[in-house]
């Protein structure tokens, strides 16, 4: 998988110095896998005022699997549940393009440096396993996302 180098460092950083990362004892909501490539995510989140706060998770897996669910963090946490719909959107059409969008950089941010992995479809679910728990915490949540 060739990646840009430059976004191939934002994935390392992530990946290296994941944020967001370490659950409390006992918090864990949802706990995702992707078998395909042993990619493992839990994640934990609260909604205060309809906006997410205390969003942490933990997992083993590929640095695409885990440096996505560290921008994912970036990205939804302090936003409303609008917003963070939004950034979800965008991030799953990005996934879903095939390499056909670059993304719209002011709503995906670190995020855009993921768009590469769109064009391999064995990786896409590497990079999506981290937003789907998420979407998923979200919703036990209460949030219509
Ligand atoms: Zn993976």
């Amino acid at each position: 998988m060739e990646l840009d180098s430059l976004y191939q460092e934002v994935i390392l950083d992530h990946y290296k110095k994941p944020h967001h990362k370490g659950l409390p004892a006992g918090e864990i909501q949802v706990h995702h896998v992707n078998p395909n490539c042993g990619d493992e995510i839990t994640l934990s989140l609260e909604i205060k005022d309809g906006v997410f706060v205390d969003l942490t998770w933990d997992g083993v897996g590929c640095s695409i699997s885990q440096a996505s669910a560290s921008i994912m963090g970036d990205l939804v946490s302090g936003k409303t549940v609008a917003q963070a719909a939004e950034v979800l959107r965008e991030f799953t059409e990005l996934m879903q393009s095939k390499g056909n969008i670059l993304g719209n950089e002011e709503v995906l941010e670190d995020a855009i440096a993921l768009a590469g992995v769109s064009k391999f479809p064995a990786r896409v679910k590497c990079a999506l396993l981290g937003w789907m728990a998420f979407k998923d915490a979200a919703i036990q949540n209460g949030a219509e996302i």
